[in-house]
């Protein structure tokens, strides 16, 4: 998988654990809040999976930082271009 789409898919993730969250605290259905939590934990490890398996420098192979999201275009690590 190429690092551009390990990150899209990253960011669509994301996206969708922010609204389980929100839905976990706008409602108070406990079913809804099961569902939730569920779509979470689901995502959480979806995410974990992606970034140990794609999310890294193409060059020195090393995990890149989640943090700065899409703010950096040079591996912190080997300082080569990445391909974002
Ligand atoms: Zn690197």
């Amino acid at each position: 998988m190429k690092l551009i789409t390990a990150q899209r898919i990253m960011i669509f993730l994301s996206v969708f654990f922010a609204l389980s969250l929100i839905l976990f605290y706008v409602f108070s259905s406990d079913e809804i809040k099961n569902i939730a939590l569920i779509m979470m934990g689901i995502l959480f490890i979806l995410l974990t999976i992606i970034r140990l398996l794609f999310w890294k420098c193409p060059s020195c192979n090393f995990w890149l930082p989640i943090r700065e999201g899409a703010a950096f275009k040079h591996c912190p690590y080997c300082g080569k271009q990445l391909p974002l």
